[in-house]
């Protein structure tokens, strides 16, 4: 991809501290954006992940907000809007877990698990859109979506209603804004090797993945580096699974098939 088709677009990433938004981050910032590098807090991880995009692009800021909190998101995109008046991409990437049996789930647990994961890339996404629409410089939103939007896994109750819930966001909010050409799309990510999930997961777990491994991050980053260039104009409403062959059916899950 030529370098230039991202050069200085304004890019925000929520939840690049570490894990899958770090490397989107990172490589956001190679192709030219200035990125805005976000986390829950004000920690070594989120300064350490502003560092590495810095190098890459200097007019690339950090920023704060934990994502349950309305208020919080609020006063993000009052940052983004007076520190660069605009905002050409959002990626939706961060997310809690908190694993429990549904006869067990706290409401608490639930309410937390759907405010982070559905309710504020909502907020996020009404406010980035509201920017693109009002500025008439169109744009991008990638929203990181899991499996589990579909497959069920058990103890993630929670976290499956809410990635599910963030596919059919995804198409709505392709459809009404398309017209101020604004192109929403989701990534269905299977297992990706962060820093808590390695590559050398166990291997029982890698015989039901077609591929036999787990992915990287950087797959995930690339992806959502092409979907925001000029080349995916087309493309809005998608969902693009890259979970080498995981969900591709009964036979992934059986390799003597
Ligand atoms: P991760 O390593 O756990 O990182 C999560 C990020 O989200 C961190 O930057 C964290 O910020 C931020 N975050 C979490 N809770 C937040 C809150 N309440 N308010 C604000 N920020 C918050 O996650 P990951 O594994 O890279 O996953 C990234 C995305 O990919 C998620 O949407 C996840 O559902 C999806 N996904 C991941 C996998 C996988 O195998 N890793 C598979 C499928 C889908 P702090 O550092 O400040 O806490």
């Amino acid at each position: 991809m030529k370098k230039t088709e991202l050069k200085d677009k304004v890019a925000l990433v929520t939840g690049s501290s570490r894990g899958i938004g770090k490397t989107i981050a990172r490589e956001l910032a190679r192709q030219g954006c200035k990125v805005i590098v976000h986390g829950s807090r004000d920690s070594k991880a989120l300064h350490s992940s502003f560092e590495e995009v810095r190098v890459l692009s200097p007019e690339s800021i950090m920023v704060t907000a934990e994502l349950s909190r309305p208020m919080e998101i609020d006063e993000m995109f009052s940052k983004i809007r007076t520190t660069f008046a605009g905002l050409d991409i959002l990626t939706n990437n961060a997310a809690t877990q908190n694993p429990s049996g549904v006869l067990e789930l706290k409401q608490e647990d639930w309410d937390r698990v759907l405010s982070v994961n559905l309710k504020a890339p909502f907020l996020c996404a009404q406010h980035a859109g509201r920017m693109m629409r009002d500025n008439k410089t169109g744009g991008k939103i990638i929203n990181i979506s899991s499996v589990h939007a579909y497959d069920a896994r058990r103890y993630y109750a929670h976290y499956s209603a809410a990635k599910g819930a963030l596919e059919t966001l995804t198409k709505s909010l392709a459809l009404e804004l398309a017209q101020y050409n604004i192109q929403v799309n989701s990534i269905v990510a299977g297992a990706i090797a962060t820093e808590l999930t390695p590559l050398d997961r166990q291997a029982s777990f890698l015989t039901s993945i077609p591929a036999g491994r787990i992915g990287t991050t950087e797959e995930i980053a690339q992806l959502v580096a092409f979907l925001c260039s000029n080349r995916c104009d087309y493309i809005t409403g998608a969902s693009i699974t890259v979970d080498g062959g995981l969900t591709l059916g009964f036979c992934a899950t059986r390799p003597d098939l």
